[in-house]
């Protein structure tokens, strides 16, 4: 059953002057998705959030969100979307309670008969009930960006929309955020973040986007990106032995470690257990997200932007 689209761009571009930004890109995340967005620096992520968001409008293309085209319809399909955006601003002096206060009631469609206890849930899912009273002034890095993601929760959305959500967080504060949203993901809600991180992507996500100077190189589901290559990677003190069993498959070998031309690992292990052979580890190799982004850029005519 294909699942119901919660964002669906076509030939979204975005110019500014002479600069094109974000290049035709068509986007598809899919209900239930953790979506990972990834680009190296000044590659057009923030640009696509933003159009997303209706906070910029696009030169040209098609966007729907929520099933509902957009910016057109954002009275109808903002309420639904939680978002956090470079720079969410907070105002120093106020607790980040009355902070959140404020946010509820400005954006569309505040519900304010069940703010308090909304924004209580909000503060409670990212750790920050206890500190809720301290002017945000007074906030750590890591506690400013909980805030952000607890006005993104505020009224319960069906999709989240995060422009690098850890950043500047230590890797305490990277694993809770990501637990965070592995958790909400779980109960339902769609999670679309864009990160300069590849290991963050791989870590989290579903599905993937790769933006390489504001052109959509690759997007497709990360289990088959990383599907096995077709070669097993064996661990042996053994190597020469295992050489000499399986002469004619093996692709790659180093002191410790050889690279095997087969599809069935069990039955290799078997074999090379029988023949007396100690291994120490035995997988089918898998490729990484780093070497299918890599070749997509190759493919893409572009030398790559540099991704960590
Ligand atoms: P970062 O991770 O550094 O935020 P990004 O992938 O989010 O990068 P964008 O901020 O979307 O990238 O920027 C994409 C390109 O568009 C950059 O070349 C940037 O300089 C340019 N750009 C973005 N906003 C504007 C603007 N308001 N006016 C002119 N150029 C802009």
């Amino acid at each position: 059953m294909t699942r119901e689209s919660v964002i669906a761009t076509a030939g979204l571009t975005k110019r500014f002057g002479r600069i094109t930004a974000v290049d035709s890109v068509d986007l598809d995340v899919r209900e239930g998705d953790v979506y990972g967005f990834l680009g190296a620096n000044g590659s057009g992520k923030t640009t696509t959030v933003r159009m997303l968001l209706g906070l910029v409008l696009a030169t040209s293309g098609q966007m729907e969100v929520l099933g509902q085209p957009m910016p057109s319809n954002w009275r109808d399909v903002l309420p639904r979307v939680g978002a956090m955006v470079e720079g969410s601003a907070a105002y120093p002096h106020l607790s980040g309670r009355r902070n959140l206060a404020l946010i509820d009631a400005a954006g569309p469609g505040g519900q304010r008969a069940d703010r308090k206890s909304r924004i209580a849930e909000a503060l409670e899912r990212v750790g920050l009930l206890a500190v809720d009273d301290r002017p945000v002034r007074a906030y750590s890095l890591g506690m400013r960006q909980r805030l952000g993601l607890a006005g993104a929760l505020l009224r319960r959305p069906r999709l989240l929309v995060l422009d690098e959500p850890t950043n500047g967080l230590d890797p305490q504060g990277i694993q809770e955020i990501r637990k965070l949203l592995l958790d909400l993901n779980r109960t339902g809600t769609t999670v679309f973040l864009s990160s300069h991180l590849l290991t963050e992507i791989e870590q989290m996500c579903s599905r993937v986007g790769v933006l390489e100077r504001g052109r959509l190189v690759l997007q497709a589901e990360l289990a088959d990106l990383r599907r096995a290559t077709g070669r097993v990677e064996v661990r042996t003190p053994d190597v020469d032995l295992v050489r000499t069993l399986l002469d004619g498959v093996v692709e790659e070998y180093d002191a410790t470690r050889l690279l095997v031309r087969e599809s069935d690992p069990a039955g290799l292990n078997a074999r090379l257990v029988r023949a007396g052979v100690r291994v120490t580890a035995l997988a089918a190799e898998q490729r990484s997200l780093e070497d299918v982004v890599l070749e997509a850029a190759a493919a893409s005519g572009d030398r790559f932007g540099g991704i960590p």
